[in-house]
């Protein structure tokens, strides 16, 4: 969104950060790494003369940020604003020269087979830890006609795959009217002609609601494929991290989900070494992570955030415990998505197929499940949906190229 402002207002996109005359820098403050990523990103940009930099993004939202780490960047510029920004370097170059309405809607994704849609910003929920909710404030939605366009314009361009994304994407639509919802929006957008197909990018255990568990099993072009972050598997730690949830509620989440379409793909992220996290909380988190069995799965150690609540919790668990831990939850899971790969060898499955090749020169993609699936055929394909028979070589899924759409 932020690229396409620029381009409508006549700029162009420099090949690399060294020709560029303005460098934004879109901040993360999710962990204190993101921060330092951010922070990194700024500095380099800084170090080039005669450069325009524009830090935005959520880092810059946080009220608690220390204004003199940004000495230098000529435009801080909050989420709120963001798809302002070409206009308001203008009007501070020009003030007369002001251009046509900005936009906060995308028609291209660069770089990308898949094009993410933003449907949703914000969250109602505070979890201990989080300062994404914090700094994004309350849960706002975009009107479902917007997205609709946007969704038909990126289909219209080629894209063959839409994730509808969001801070809180199960939140969607209950800030404008008590009828919409996700499961109506997913409605509609199948709605949109053509060989596509949509993908949720993560949910909260509480949104997966018996409507959209039906539509995941009755709705062909959705991705039979859920990110569902559980965070932990232990009471103790969940109710600290303030989670409305029990280990058991994601356990018969996943039943439910098991039992109306066995082959779903499950995904998580699971937060290691919170605040008071003994070992024997890591060990109910590694037990449920056996039972839920989840085929791909992202940990990351606990980090500090001001702000937070959990910025005062004692008890803290030094970092090479929750490396470790973060290795064995993830050795555990390597089994699990073996098993479920397994499913499938053999079947027939549609491949999306990404811009750039692997290490081996073979095409890359992902089916509706999200296994990875490498394929020998021509450049043509990339971009394609492709239907594939899966076969399994040296422990990778590989696919034997049927048909393909463009
Ligand atoms: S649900 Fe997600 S975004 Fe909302 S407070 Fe919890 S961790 Fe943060």
């Amino acid at each position: 969104m932020i690229r396409e402002n620029f381009l409508k207002e006549g700029y162009t996109e420099a090949g690399n950060s060294d020709e560029a005359d303005v460098c934004v820098v879109n901040t993360c403050t999710v962990t204190s790494t993101s921060d330092s990523k951010s922070l990194k990103s700024i500095r380099s940009g800084l170090r080039k003369k005669d450069k325009c930099v524009v830090a935005t993004g959520c880092m810059i939202n946080d009220r608690d940020l220390d204004l003199a780490k940004l000495k230098g960047v000529d435009f801080i510029i909050k989420n709120k604003d963001k798809y302002k920004i070409p206009k308001i370097i203008q009007q501070s170059l020009e003030p007369s020269a002001l251009s046509p309405q900005p936009s906060g809607s995308i028609t291209w994704f660069e770089g990308h087979s898949r094009a993410f849609v933003k449907v949703q910003d914000g969250c109602n929920n505070r979890c201990s830890y989080c300062k994404v909710s914090i700094v994004r404030g309350r849960s706002r939605s975009r009107a479902s006609e917007e997205v609709f366009r946007e969704c038909e314009t990126l289909i219209k361009n080629g894209y063959k795959e839409i994730v509808l994304t969001g801070i809180c994407l199960g939140a969607y639509g209950r800030d404008i009217s008590n009828s919409v919802d996700l499961s109506r929006l997913i409605k509609e957008l199948c709605r949109i002609k053509g060989d596509w197909r949509i993908r949720l990018s993560s949910i909260e255990p509480k949104d997966v609601v018996d409507g959209l568990i039906s539509q995941m099993r009755s709705e062909d072009k959705l991705c039979k494929h859920l990110h569902i972050p559980f965070q932990s598997g232990d009471d103790d730690i969940l109710k600290r991290m303030n989670r409305p949830y029990a280990a058991g509620d994601y356990i018969g989440i996943v039943n439910k989900l098991r039992k109306a379409i066995p082959d779903i793909a499950i995904s998580t992220d699971i937060m290691v070494g919170f605040p008071g996290e003994e070992e024997a909380n890591f060990q109910n988190t590694m037990t449920f992570i056996k039972e839920i069995r989840p085929m791909r799965l992202h940990t990351f150690g606990f980090s500090k955030r001001i702000g937070t609540p959990a910025h005062s919790y004692k008890d803290n668990v030094a970092s090479a415990i929750k490396k470790k831990r973060e290795h064995a939850l993830m050795d555990a899971v390597k089994g699990f998505t073996k098993e479920f790969e397994g499913m499938f060898i053999g079947k027939i499955a549609r491949v999306l197929v990404e811009d750039k090749r692997d290490k081996d020169d073979f095409l890359q993609g992902y089916t509706d499940r999200y296994i990875k699936v490498l394929i020998d055929g021509p450049d043509s394909a990339k971009s394609c949906l492709l239907t594939c028979q899966l076969t399994l070589t040296n422990q990778k899924a590989y696919g034997i190229l049927l048909s393909y759409s463009d």
